[in-house]
């Protein structure tokens, strides 16, 4: 359920400082520390879950939770009418670089088509 080593397990259980913006039963959602546009929340389930490849059919209330929260936090953000981009980085060539489940809410300018 969680990771000693992982440093998103130890933002949940409050080891590590974050700025955190929204919290339930299931997710935490914070601040990314090096953000790449004017609104960057990163939103992780509370239990330790590597990445997209790890997940299994247990886990589906989980990932609604974190895509719901992710939602939340665009229309709290004020990101609703102009629009945002959720973003699941998985493995290597996506640079993942944290492996604890996480969804980037990412807003607040446009943004360009297709990712380099
Ligand atoms: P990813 O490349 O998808 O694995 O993204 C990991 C994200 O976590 C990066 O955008 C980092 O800036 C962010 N990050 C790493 N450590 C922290 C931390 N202690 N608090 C907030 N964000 C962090
Ligand atoms: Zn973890």
């Amino acid at each position: 359920m969680t990771d000693p080593d992982c440093i998103f397990c130890k933002i949940v259980g409050g080891q590590i400082p974050s700025n955190i913006v929204l919290r339930n039963d299931q997710v935490t959602a914070f601040r990314d520390i090096n953000p790449q546009l004017p609104t960057h929340v990163l939103v992780v389930p509370n239990q330790h879950i590597a990445d997209t490849e790890a997940l299994e059919p247990e886990h589906d209330p989980i990932v609604g939770a974190v895509i719901r929260a992710a939602r939340d936090i665009a229309q709290q953000e004020g990101l609703s009418a102009r629009g945002y981009r959720l973003v699941f980085n998985t493995g290597r060539d996506a640079n993942n670089t944290v492996p604890h489940l996480h969804v980037h809410v990412l807003g607040g300018r446009a943004m360009t088509w297709p990712p380099g």
